[in-house]
């Protein structure tokens, strides 16, 4: 799974290669239409590589005066050359490529190391078949506004410091994340950010290079049902139970039918149960849990989840009164 995404990222860094030097190519063209003497620079420019390789061995006589002396014709033709463009009024780079990636020049290669833009690019199709797509540019650690967080909680304790402590901890949690990492359980009302952690989460992950999916939980229930009564032969719901981070997000949105009830329970207690780790978050309290779900789901959540409790206003309501 990895080395594919690898090699399609590397494809497509050689496509943007080939590219921008095929632009290159007509821009030169281009240059030596309306600058004839360029022709001949550009000619003898071509000709100093194989004259360097023919000119013998390191450490041979002569070696040493004959490379300077081709270095020297190489630097004077070069000279001409951007002599030639600024005087028509071109950048003397007119006629390079321009590589979308400037480190690697769109080799995918630093030395012998790959990349970052090729890590970049693998991270972003995974965020898009991760379900997270959406929340890629604006849902991360860096975003998360702890303004909004002021006041005291019901229990007269502060609220930027519990959510400091809140967000310290899924920091945390992102960081270390690796097989066997605990679930979550993210508690609390609309807009105190649950769903922004819970994506900023997986998007560490991700990039950590652990499959992530992210999905409502009424998506999730639909995708089963679409499954079990042939709506679509098309969903495809083993990642939700393969996948090595599943968010499940806003749970308690979802219809409750015996059916989806059994599915979720399904799900949770497969992920305990085979050291997969999960994220729930919900609107719910601990007490609409156990009301709205079955014993047993409320057992695994409550039981083998880590519950972060989110408190504090509405973020959304009070960024739109702000506006
Ligand atoms: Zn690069």
């Amino acid at each position: 799974m990895f080395y594919e995404e690898r090699n399609r990222a590397f494809a497509e860094l050689d496509k943007k290669r080939m590219r921008a030097l095929e632009e290159a190519r007509l821009r030169e063209k281009e240059l030596e239409i309306k600058i004839p003497a360029l022709k001949s620079i550009n000619k003898a420019v071509a000709s100093i590589g194989p004259r360097l390789l023919s000119i013998g061995m390191v450490g041979d006589k002569d070696f040493e005066s004959k490379s300077n002396a081709l270095y020297n014709e190489h630097e004077q033709l070069i000279e001409e050359k951007h002599r030639l463009l600024s005087e028509n009024g071109y950048p003397t780079d007119y006629d390079m490529p321009v590589y979308s990636c400037k480190l690697c020049n769109d080799t995918g290669y630093i030395d012998t190391k790959i990349c970052n833009c090729v890590r970049e690019a693998i991270a972003k199709r995974a965020y898009y078949s991760s379900g997270l797509g959406k929340a890629l540019e604006n849902q991360s650690f860096d975003t998360l506004e702890m303004g909004y967080y002021a006041g005291t909680t019901e229990s007269g304790a502060s609220v930027r410091e519990q959510m400091s402590f809140v967000v310290e901890y899924c920091k945390a949690y992102a960081k270390h994340f690796s097989t066997g990492s605990e679930s979550l359980l993210m508690i609390g009302g609309a807009g105190r950010g649950k769903t922004h952690l819970a994506s900023a989460i997986g998007r560490e992950v991700i990039r950590k290079g652990y499959t992530v999916v992210y999905e409502s939980a009424a998506n999730i229930v639909n995708a089963f049902e679409a499954e079990r009564f042939g709506k679509d032969i098309n969903v495809d719901t083993d990642r939700y139970y393969n996948c090595e981070l599943l968010i499940i997000d806003d749970l308690g949105t979802e219809f409750n039918t015996q059916f989806t009830l059994s599915v979720l329970f399904n799900l949770i207690n497969h992920r305990i149960v085979n050291g997969l780790s999960t994220i729930v978050t919900t609107n719910l309290s601990l007490k609409e849990i156990e009301n709205n779900y079955k014993e047993r789901i409320y057992s695994r959540l409550s039981g083998e989840y880590t519950v972060l409790p989110f408190c504090g206003k509405d973020i959304r309501r009070l960024k739109k009164d702000t506006l």
